[in-house]
């Protein structure tokens, strides 16, 4: 990984089930379940799959009481299976009441979600977040005052947009939205403090589904307080959309040092796989040289020169498998998340490209020779030809790691 001029804010650490967020950890990647979470089985198998994909925490959804008991087994099940990765609880509404009827659910968790604007109304509310927050102090777990703009607290609304109203020099709407998330969020933390739960398990996030509104709140946030914060962009949506929309947010407020977790919120495509927040969550943290997870694939975008789709075709399955082998690689090969392997489409750049990379392959171009030179650590090594070169150069490049990394 490149030295990386990012220098990270000072935040508070929390430890969330042995995972630190925040202080000088690296930034934590987290995602959620799409199941009901009352189907253990199911929820075991999204879990399982998103932890093996990087995710080193997961949230669930826990919004009934079917899904508050099974939080305990889907946790020993988790177990069972050598999971250790800490589940967050999502409570809106009821939390206070499944916490209180169900208490080895709230055992089972390691961080509780609270959505300070779905806790309850009027005299209610202040209660049961109370309550919320004395269970994590009983249980010693961390909360995420977690603000989203789409379910703000109403009264807290109305109180300040009235004393907007009522100013010499009113905001634009857009002002106050951005003000009354921010101040939801600090004040739901100081609140969260009064009652005993120590700064060091409070991390904040104040979710927007606009790019420029989540940068400036979370710009206030950071110069505000020193809690962990939680970075996320809301509703960012389905393919590319809601990648390039997450990306672009969450690159300028890291960039800053903002930021000590990260989820992306993709909707996934029908059929898609819910582990792709998990892959683009690493892979801007990767991009932006602040954490390492898996080898990067370089591959030239193709053109004119390009003979056919094969290169593509290669560079696609050399990225697949290199995926699949992470989850045994990272325990066998550390080291191996920083390697670079470069597939490219012709003689232009592929031998440069190649050699800079710790193994690369140049497929042939339009009218040239049907070889393909493979570069290892800068030095040509071999020469593919035929139709195995895809079978060939994954061996090689199985072959490099088990020489090149861990003992
Ligand atoms: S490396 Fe060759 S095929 Fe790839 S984009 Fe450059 S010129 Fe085109």
């Amino acid at each position: 990984m490149s030295d990386s001029p990012v220098k990270r804010r000072h935040t508070v650490a929390v430890n969330v089930g042995g995972v630190v967020i925040g202080g000088n950890a690296p930034v934590a990647v987290q995602s959620m379940t799409n199941t009901d979470t009352a189907d253990v089985s199911a929820t075991v198998a999204q879990v399982a799959d998103l932890a093996l994909a990087g995710s080193e925490l997961v949230r669930i959804t826990v919004n009934t009481e079917e899904a508050a008991r099974a939080v305990p087994q889907i946790r020993d099940d988790l177990e069972q299976r050598g999971f250790t990765t800490p589940l967050v609880g999502d409570f809106h509404f009821n939390g206070h009441r499944l916490l209180e009827k169900y208490p080895e659910c709230a055992r089972a968790l390691a961080k509780y979600r609270i959505n300070p604007g779905n806790v309850g109304r009027g005299a209610k509310r202040d209660e049961q977040f109370a309550y919320m927050i004395e269970t994590a102090c009983k249980y010693d777990k961390a909360v995420r005052i977690g603000v989203n703009w789409g379910s703000m607290d109403q009264e807290l609304v109305a109180r300040m947009m009235d004393e907007n109203s009522r100013s010499a020099k009113p905001k634009t709407n857009d002002e106050m939205i951005r003000q009354i998330i921010l101040n939801s969020a600090l004040e739901s933390a100081s609140k969260a403090e009064e009652l005993g739960l120590g700064r060091d398990r409070i991390i904040l996030s104040c979710k927007m589904s606009g790019v420029q509104d989540l940068i400036a709140v979370y710009r206030g946030l950071a110069e505000q307080s020193d809690y962990a914060l939680h970075l996320g962009l809301t509703e960012a949506g389905m393919g590319s959309r809601g990648i390039v929309a997450s990306t672009a947010a969450l690159a300028v407020l890291l960039q800053e040092g903002i930021g000590d977790t990260i989820r992306i919120s993709l909707t996934p495509e029908p059929g898609g796989a819910r582990t792709e927040e998990v892959v683009v969550a690493q892979e801007i943290l990767q991009s932006m040289g602040l954490r390492s997870f898996a080898p990067m694939v370089i591959a030239c975008p193709g053109c004119g020169r390009t003979s056919s789709s094969y290169f593509q075709q290669l560079a696609q399955d050399i990225q697949a498998h290199l995926r699949e082998r992470m989850p045994l690689w990272r325990e066998q090969y550390p080291g191996v998340e920083e390697m670079t392997v470069a597939v490219m489409g012709c003689v232009v750049n592929g031998p440069g490209e190649s050699k800079h990379a710790n193994i690369g392959i140049s497929l042939p171009g339009s009218g040239e020779e049907p070889v393909a030179p493979v570069y290892e650590d800068g030095v040509k090594t071999l020469t593919l030809k035929g139709d195995q070169i895809a079978v060939e150069f994954q061996a090689i490049v199985d072959a490099y790691v088990a020489s090149h990394f861990g003992s």
